[in-house]
């Protein structure tokens, strides 16, 4: 049998991996591949940190394996002429179940010879509260080792592997769509900052030029299509990145409690810690 683990490389997991070893008699004739998917968007220091987390895997008999989706986030972002929100989705979907599905199927790794490990837990949401040990995502068995660790036990194992525990989610994704608060504003990196900038000017290029010649009522040239379009954000949100990163640094404004909270809830396993 083949075990799919898929990682993201944050908290959960690393102590998933260590799960896996510590588990691993329990499977004693199976194949272990840990697989983590290089959406292109990661934050600076993340491909250093996975490069770690494969060299971990390897000595543990855990195959390695880096999927590359065929456009990374910021190549799909302007071929889609706009960023993924949270009415329009699209990135986990492009990013990480067409892809995962793509190299499941060139490698033969079917429902009936393998089973996947993701490394959600209960604790983790509302929605998540409901999860068990075990699944079905596309057809294939799942099993959710980690399910019912609280974040205490969580770090336990973290601590075990060598690998600090992270302050933050998982950041294969700098940043996350749902990272729209006033502290992750603060903490995008300068160069980050400057990349989505110049995708919303691109991205509002077209759009407005695309209203314009649609003789759309909604066309307004001054109108900025940003990535984090929330009216909870300062200027309404419609300043841009600049703008809101300038507004998370400012003393002023409001902050939403408890938006540090949210996070994609809808593909379980694929996005997350
Ligand atoms: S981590 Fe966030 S930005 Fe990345 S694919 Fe998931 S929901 Fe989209």
């Amino acid at each position: 049998m083949n075990n799919l683990v898929s990682i993201s490389g944050g908290n959960d997991s690393i102590a998933m991996l260590q799960w896996v070893i510590e588990n691993r008699q329990h499977f004693p004739e199976d194949r272990f591949v840990a697989t983590y998917i290089n959406t292109g968007w990661a934050v600076s220091w993340w491909a250093e940190r996975m490069v770690k987390v494969g060299e971990f895997c390897e000595e543990n008999d855990i195959e390695y394996v880096e999927i590359k989706p065929d456009l990374g986030f910021e190549d799909l972002v302007r071929k889609k002429g706009g960023f993924p929100n949270k009415i329009h989705k699209w990135c986990t979907q492009e990013l990480k179940v067409k892809p995962s599905i793509k190299w499941r199927k060139e490698n033969k790794l079917t429902p009936k010879n393998t089973i996947l490990f993701t490394g959600v837990r209960a604790d983790e949401s509302i929605r998540r509260s409901k999860y068990t040990s075990t699944d079905e995502r596309e057809g294939y068995d799942v099993i959710n080792p980690i399910v019912y660790l609280n974040d205490e036990q969580r770090n336990e194992l973290v601590l075990k592997t060598g690998f600090d525990v992270l302050p933050t989610r998982s950041s294969e994704c700098h940043p996350c769509i749902y990272e729209a608060s006033k502290t992750k504003l603060r903490n995008i990196e300068e160069d980050r900052i400057e990349l989505i900038h110049n995708i919303e000017l691109d991205v509002t290029d077209y759009q407005n030029a695309r209203r314009k010649m649609q003789k759309n009522p909604k066309y307004n040239p001054d109108e900025i299509f940003t990535m984090f379009p929330s009216a909870n954000l300062g200027g309404n949100g419609k300043g841009g990145i600049k703008e809101q990163v300038k507004w998370a640094n400012s003393a002023r404004g409001k902050y939403m409690l408890g938006q540090d909270d949210m996070f994609c809830d809808e593909q379980f396993g694929y996005c997350g810690d």
